[in-house]
């Protein structure tokens, strides 16, 4: 067998969507599953919707989630993608090929006069398809057109290909996801392959690239179904090798509409900006259309890749359920060691001045407030407490388990005592269970008086381990806000 050549060709008009992730995940796998290469392409023919700004964000975010690229022009002895406005002189050449093969044809037609075709063809309720009108322009009537300033495109002839390669009007391929598909030629209209401005249509440029770079097989979203029909008449018309062809089922929200922004999240440098683990979204990504054979959904890269058939993705569609995504992520949060955390929680901590803590306090800090995580951007609003020298209380805080009518006795008694107590987490322990003790006796529960306490330390009536809490603040900072309350 040839190498297989797979590849991820984004286009730069948004930050890298998740689903491009999934299909650059796919490619990836498929190269590593069978000793292949993955390349990158960038597909910036369109000017006017790329920028600077998402391709940077797509390298960003490839490389974050592990799916760099194998190959390409060297700078600076790293590897920059393919980037097609950086070939528009390499097309040209082959569009003129077929043009003298016959398989292409200038069109001089204006957008006035397309947009004039297209509208006649709505009002008859038909399908448009291009009325080929310059198909068969003589010399002298192109010179016409030329002498009046008029540029023309080119355009691919869908009845020649079909005369010259196919006995019958159905165009079929044989999908590494989906099976036999196939499309009626007739419907498919000679379309462009070279803009008026000398730059090639997405079908164009993509084909061409495809080729060149010896692509073995082309994996991306059913959205491109339309496009491949088109795209193997012009390799049939170029005389060259056709790739095999796998097309993914879309990626869904949870209501079954398109994914969008008003879901959550869609681009993948959001999730990462939120706090979702590298590991678990690919993790999670994978499983959009990929499923394990042994039932376990948590896995490596390196497992799902031992694990990746082609042929055994869904060719549906695939719901993008945050919830388990969330879920997942708890779970890898909760695997990573402690050291570990501490270092990916910072980003998340920047508001506070970590440097209030020691070493050893910012550890017990996570370790006793860790569990909960979904996010790591959770743990923001889980630590406020641990920071400053005084405490926000909650408005509901201040209206229930403070107003309530023991807690100024227990906070007074508490400073009363904590005064003499050490403050490390093991007496503490013990000196609070004597505590509650004392007030168990006079009928107070001893929830209520841990509340108490808690509610005016933290300003809150739920948190970390409350021993936990009171040693990493320190005697003085405790009873500095319990005074305050009172
Ligand atoms: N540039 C296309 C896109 O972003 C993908 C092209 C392809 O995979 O052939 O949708």
């Amino acid at each position: 067998m040839e190498q297989v050549r797979v590849r991820i060709a984004p286009s730069p008009s948004g930050n890298l969507h998740i689903g491009t992730a999934r299909t650059a995940l796919f490619n990836y796998l498929y190269a590593k599953k069978n000793n292949g290469k993955y390349i990158l392409r960038i597909e910036d023919t369109d000017a006017e919707r790329t920028s600077q700004e998402y391709i940077d964000n797509i390298f960003d975010s490839l490389k974050a989630l592990g799916l760099s690229w194998d190959e390409g022009p060297d700078v600076g002895g790293e590897y920059g993608p393919y980037t097609q406005s950086e070939r528009f002189d390499i097309y040209p050449k082959y569009a003129q090929m077929l043009v003298e093969k016959g398989f292409a044809y200038e069109c001089f037609c204006t957008p006035e006069e397309l947009e004039a075709e297209k509208e006649e063809a709505t009002k008859n309720k038909q399908a448009y398809v291009y009325s080929k009108k310059c198909e068969n322009l003589t010399e002298e009537e192109k010179e016409k057109l030329r002498a009046e300033g008029r540029k023309p495109a080119i355009r691919f002839s869908v009845s020649k290909a079909q005369k010259a390669f196919h006995n019958s009007s159905m165009l079929k391929f044989n999908d590494l996801v989906k099976g036999e598909l196939h499309q009626d030629m007739d419907l498919i209209g000679d379309f462009v392959i070279m803009k008026s401005n000398g730059t090639p249509t997405y079908n164009f440029a993509v084909v061409i690239d495809d080729m060149l770079m010896k692509i073995s097989q082309i994996i991306r979203g059913e959205d491109h179904i339309s496009n491949t029909f088109k795209q193997i008449l012009i390799y049939e018309a170029l005389g060259a090798e056709i790739p095999q062809f796998g097309h993914l089922g879309m990626i869904l929200a949870p209501d079954r509409s398109k994914l969008s922004k008003r879901h959550g999240a869609t681009a993948v440098s959001e999730f990462v900006e939120k706090g979702y683990l590298i590991d678990a979204l690919v993790n999670f990504v994978a499983l959009l259309g990929w499923s394990p054979s042994d039932g376990n959904e948590i896995k490596s890269v390196d497992e799902i890749a031992q694990d990746f058939r082609i042929g055994e993705l869904s060719a549906s569609n695939s719901i993008f359920e945050y919830d388990k995504l969330n879920w997942m992520n708890s779970q890898y949060i909760k695997k990573l060691s402690l050291e570990e955390l501490k270092e990916r929680l910072k980003p998340f901590l920047e508001k506070y001045d970590l440097s209030e803590l020691t070493e050893e306090q910012y550890s017990r800090m996570v370790e006793v407030t860790r569990e909960p995580l979904t996010i790591l951007s959770d743990i923001t609003d889980a630590v406020p407490y641990f920071f400053g020298e005084n405490v926000e209380i909650e408005e509901s805080v201040k209206t229930d388990v403070l107003a309530a009518e023991n807690s100024k006795k227990v906070l007074k008694e508490f400073v009363e005592r904590a005064k003499n107590w050490s403050f490390d987490e093991e007496t503490l322990h013990h000196k609070l269970e004597e505590f509650r003790g004392f007030f168990k006796e006079q009928g107070i529960k001893p929830k209520e008086t841990m509340w108490a306490i808690r509610a005016a330390v933290t300003g809150r009536t739920r948190g970390a381990d409350m021993c936990a809490i009171l040693a990493i603040l320190g005697k003085d900072k405790v009873i500095k806000r319990v005074n305050q309350c009172l």
